[in-house]
């Protein structure tokens, strides 16, 4: 339980003359559910960007699951980069599916064509994940039908179809209707309540509050404050915190 999924280290990410982290230290343990919150433009987006490899880091080490990542700012080679952060699943506030496939085509996509696995093997665990997250009956329909909430569940099933180890949420609901979001979040909370390592940016206090193991709270490229959702709730020390936490009220 106490097993290290992810240690980030002295992570530096500057993009021409602007700070956008400024020295990030984070660890996840297996089956922890870390919350980072914070105003926009902090660098809540860029951390998990660095951390999967959609952007390079400046300087500081990164490990995942025990395997070296990065150090001094350098990524491990290309082969083995690709395979650490192919335990790491990601689903963007905009979906990001493919809108010529259908779901079902969505989600064995990456397992067949990076994984090479069969569609004997893959098919069965998409209609396993489509049915845990609500929608085996959309198959068959293309992203376009959907509504947002249902394309968000499709994105998290398709992230899974990978068998991650870790899942990276950046802002997950926020392109929704606040009708919709709730059945996204139930998704992730189950998926929490399986113990799924899980680093989530959100918007939604409520729910760091209740599903959360460990708050972040980032400005300006720092953090500023963390702690248990309990304490950090119910007690922020910070000023700028407390603003933050004001404003979303
Ligand atoms: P957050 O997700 O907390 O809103 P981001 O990580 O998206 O913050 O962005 C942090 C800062 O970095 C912002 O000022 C943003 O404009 C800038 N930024 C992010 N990505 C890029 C990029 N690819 N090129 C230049 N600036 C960027
Ligand atoms: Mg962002």
């Amino acid at each position: 339980m106490s097993e290290c999924m992810i240690r980030m280290r002295n992570i530096h990410k500057s993009f021409h003359n602007l700070n956008v982290l400024k020295g990030i230290d984070l660890e996840v343990k297996r089956g922890q559910v870390v919350a980072i919150i914070g105003p926009s433009g902090s660098g809540k987006s860029t951390l998990l960007r660095c951390l999967n490899r959609l952007e390079t880091i400046d300087k500081g080490y990164i490990e995942v699951e025990g395997d070296l990542l990065a150090e001094d700012g350098k990524y491990v080679e290309e082969k083995k980069a690709r395979q650490i952060c192919a335990k790491m699943g990601m689903v963007f506030q905009q979906f990001n599916l493919f809108p010529h496939m259908t779901v079902m085509e969505n989600l064995i996509e990456a397992p067949v064509h990076v994984k090479g696995m069969k569609l004997q093997e893959i098919i069965p665990v998409a209609e396993n994940l489509l049915e845990k997250v609500g929608l085996s009956e959309k198959k068959d329909s293309y992203p376009s039908r959907l509504s947002g909430g249902q394309k968000q569940r499709v994105a998290i099933a398709r992230a899974l179809a990978m068998s991650p180890d870790i899942m990276l949420f950046d802002e997950p609901t926020s392109a929704l209707d606040p009708e919709l979001t709730g059945e996204v979040l139930k998704t992730m909370r189950q998926l929490a309540e399986e113990k799924m390592t899980m680093i989530i940016v959100t918007h939604e206090m409520a729910f760091a509050r209740e599903v959360a193991s460990h708050v972040i709270f980032m400005a300006d490229g720092d953090i500023v404050e963390q702690g248990s959702p309990e304490e950090f709730f119910a007690n922020p020390r910070q000023v700028r915190t407390q603003a933050f936490l004001k404003s979303m009220l």
